[in-house]
Order: structure tokens, then sequence, then C-alpha cells
């Protein structure tokens, strides 16, 4: 047997290895903190509106023949809800499956046309007025994932009709190589504390506005991956009762 002698050298190396390790525990710890969170949070969040079917489908069942309105309002209660259930299970899955990560595709688009899309279509289903403002000489083409890009522009959008009464404005400009599509509204805005939060999964400042509004919690976790996914990142500049402005980033 040959005796190992442990030079200056290999302890440092040796603590190294240590703490490299150290660092990949606390980082898988982490991970699974937030997994176990996440399934108990969306199984919270699944809990709703499986009771309220609960609850209309034994009305239905005790008094839906009798009646023509008890009937009506408890199919329309139980779709409505349902709809929120495929909505809420469709989006948990994508992020379970990291799926705004893993399947990105990258392809040429053309940034303006995305973005004028997504106003056509909320401006006319909240009947409200939303201004773009775009750059002159801006280069519409980047490369991008153009139904995840279209998404996170979207949600942000959506956000801005949910949270606010009045009008939008939507810029798109081009910034030392960057890309940048700000979305501005003039609604409630966030506390500082609450800008902080946004961003987790099933985070919302009033759940019961949020889901008045048709909201999950989720959209935010979601836009967020999606720009992270293409290199960008999320700006947020909010001050209480004045309004918001997102900003998204990504490299052109
Ligand atoms: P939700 O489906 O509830 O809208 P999001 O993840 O998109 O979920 O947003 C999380 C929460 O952030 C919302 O519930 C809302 O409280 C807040 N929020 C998001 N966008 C805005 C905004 N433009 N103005 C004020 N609050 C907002």
């Amino acid at each position: 047997w040959e005796k190992i002698s442990i030079t200056k050298n290999d302890k440092d190396e040796i603590a190294e290895m240590q703490l490299a390790y150290n660092h990949m525990i606390d980082r898988i710890d982490e991970n699974m903190a937030k997994q176990t969170r996440f399934v108990s949070d969306a199984s919270h969040e699944l809990k709703t509106p499986l009771s309220v079917i609960t609850s209309y489908a034994e009305l239905l069942q005790r008094r839906g023949k009798e009646r023509a309105e008890i009937f009506d309002e408890a199919v329309d209660a139980i779709l409505s809800e349902a709809g929120r259930m495929k909505q809420l299970t469709g989006q948990m899955l994508m992020l379970a499956k990291n799926e705004m990560v893993e399947n990105v595709r990258f392809q040429p688009v053309n940034i303006t046309n995305l973005i004028r899309d997504v106003v056509r279509s909320l401006s006319m289903a909240y009947n409200r007025q939303i201004h773009l403002y775009e750059q002159t000489e801006i280069t519409d083409m980047v490369s991008a994932d153009e139904q995840k890009l279209y998404q996170a522009v979207y949600i942000l959008v959506d956000n801005a009709c949910k949270y606010s009464d009045k009008e939008i404005n939507l810029s798109l400009e081009e910034k030392n190589g960057q890309l940048l599509i700000s979305v501005q509204d003039f609604g409630d805005g966030l506390s500082e504390e609450d800008q902080q939060l946004i961003f987790d999964r099933f985070y919302r400042v009033d759940k019961a506005r949020s889901r008045k509004a048709g909201g999950t919690g989720l959209g935010l976790a979601i836009c967020k991956a999606i720009i992270e996914a293409h290199g960008g990142r999320i700006t947020i500049d909010s001050k209480l009762k004045e309004g918001s402005t997102f900003t998204i980033e990504i490299p052109k």
C-alpha cells in the first residue's frame, strides 16, 4: 500500500469541489421546494372551479328538471368553470414541461406585424383604444419564435386591458442592438413589493379581481420564461395610482 499525502494544492481543490457540491445541493433543494409549492398551489387553484362545478351539478340533479332558469344558470356556470380549468391546466402543463424554454423555434419574424396583430385582436376584444408608437426606420425582422413572442406580448397587453380602464400605449423601438416593446397603462399601478412578486407563479395582487377578469396568475411567469428563452428580459416601471409600464427587451 502506498500512502497518499495530500498537498496544499490538493486541499484547495477538495475545498473547491466541496463548495461546488454544496452549491449544487442547495440548487436541488431550492428546485424541489419550488416544485412542491407549484404542485400545492396548482391543486389549490383547481379546487375552486371544481367545487363550483360540483355544487352546480348537484343543483342540476336536485332541481334542474323543475325550472328552466335554474337549468340555464347551472349549465352556464359549469361551462364557464370548465373553460377556466382548461385554461389553467393548459398553462400549468406549459410551465411544468418547461415548454417555453425547450421548444423554442427561432425563425425570421416581422415584429411590426406581430404587434399590430396583438393590438387588433385586443382592442376589439376589450373595445379599448390602444395607441401604437413605432420608431421610424426600425428593422422589422427579428429572430424569434413567432407564436411564443406573440403570446408574451399578448399577455402584457391583455393585463394592461384587464387592470386599467383607460387607453393603452404600446411602443416599439430599437436601442443598442436591442428591440424594446413597451406596454404602458394608466391603471392602479403596483407597489414596490408587488413589483418583486408578480412574476412568481400564481401570485396575484387582488385574487378576486384577477379571477373576475379571467386571470390565472400564471401569465407573467409564462411571459418572463418566453422572453428569457429569447435571451431577453422584462422590466417594470410602476407607480401606485398612476399606472405601469412593462418593457420587453430582446436582442435583435
Ligand atoms: P393574472 O392571470 O392574474 O393576470 P399574471 O401573472 O398575468 O396573472 O399577473 C399577476 C398579477 O399581477 C395580476 O393578478 C395583477 O394583480 C398584477 N398585474 C399584472 N399586470 C398588471 C398591470 N398592468 N397593472 C396592475 N397590476 C397588474
